[in-house]
């Protein structure tokens, strides 16, 4: 028996990184999952590894979410597809385009464009993402919107990342309270600093960003996000978990300390 049995789940940056890792944990644990992101032979290549995991379907339906129409086809076609949207995972977001060669930057060295296309990927992605998906979620529904710590910690070049991330939090906390009485349950997660994905560029992680931080694997945020999808976590709703202090804790551990994060927050 998986977790997610019975569930349809869609993960939005799901062509590589953490929403590869995140779709392909959720596969193993019994869900049939949508794959979205831009680029097709990505998420192509993300769907076989689901399907050797496990998945009972893997559909690829190829999205930019900062286009709304393109959001709202990617929930039709789900819907249309499966007969359900249960969970929703907007994990899709960029760190710094177009200065990923550069080290982290104060604010007022940002340019304009820079800053329109962190706030439409990571903000108006997210916030377009949940328009189209929780009203066609029933009770018992889960929107798990990812966050960063740095959009709460923000200290000096944390950089118009940071605040991107930190209008993820508002967007959950607000929606959270607007879809309650529905039972549709919105929370935020942040995976902790992650090693081996594209955030900062083609290159991955640069050296001078590594030497300042602990870092993880992307897998450490998997067992935080099924409990957060599944009916495990029911009636939890409006909170940020930060999943990667549950690093090297059993799914069973993880999931207690999960709840005692909740408890205290
Ligand atoms: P990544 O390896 O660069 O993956 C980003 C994903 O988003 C890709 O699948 C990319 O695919 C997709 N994407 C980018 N722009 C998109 C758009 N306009 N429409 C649809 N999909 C788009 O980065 P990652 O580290 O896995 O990041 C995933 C999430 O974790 C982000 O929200 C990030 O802020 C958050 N996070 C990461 C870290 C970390 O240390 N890595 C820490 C905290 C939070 P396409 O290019 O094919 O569209």
């Amino acid at each position: 028996m998986g977790k997610l049995d019975g569930k349809v789940a869609v993960v939005t940056g799901a062509s590589r990184g953490l929403g590869a890792v995140l779709v392909t944990g959720f596969a193993a644990e019994g869900a049939a999952v949508v794959l979205a992101a831009r680029t097709r032979a990505d998420l192509e290549r993300v769907a076989t590894a689901c399907r050797q995991a496990g998945a009972v379907r893997a559909e690829v339906v190829p999205t930019d979410v900062t286009d709304a129409v393109q959001v709202d086809a990617l929930v039709r076609t789900t819907v249309d597809r499966f007969g359900q949207l249960d969970v929703f995972v907007a994990n899709a977001g960029v760190a710094r385009p177009g200065l990923t060669d550069k080290p982290m930057t104060t604010l007022e060295t940002y340019d304009l464009d820079v800053v329109e296309q962190l706030f439409r990927i990571n903000a108006i992605g997210v916030w377009l993402c949940m328009k189209a998906a929780l009203p066609v979620m029933s009770a018992g529904g889960s929107f798990i919107a990812i966050g960063s710590g740095l959009g709460r910690s923000a200290g000096a070049r944390a950089g118009i990342y940071a605040v991107s991330k930190a209008c993820v939090d508002v967007l959950v906390r607000i929606a959270a309270a607007e879809t309650a009485e529905r039972q549709v349950r919105v929370n935020g997660l942040s995976p902790g600093g992650m090693v081996d994905t594209y955030l900062f560029g083609p290159n991955k992680m640069p050296d001078y960003i590594k030497a300042h931080a602990r870092w993880s694997e992307p897998e450490v945020i998997v067992p935080a996000a099924v409990w957060l999808a599944s009916d495990d976590s029911r009636g939890i709703t409006g909170v940020q978990l930060v999943a990667k202090e549950f690093n090297s804790m059993s799914p069973e551990q993880c999931f207690a300390a999960l709840r005692a994060q909740v408890t205290a927050d």
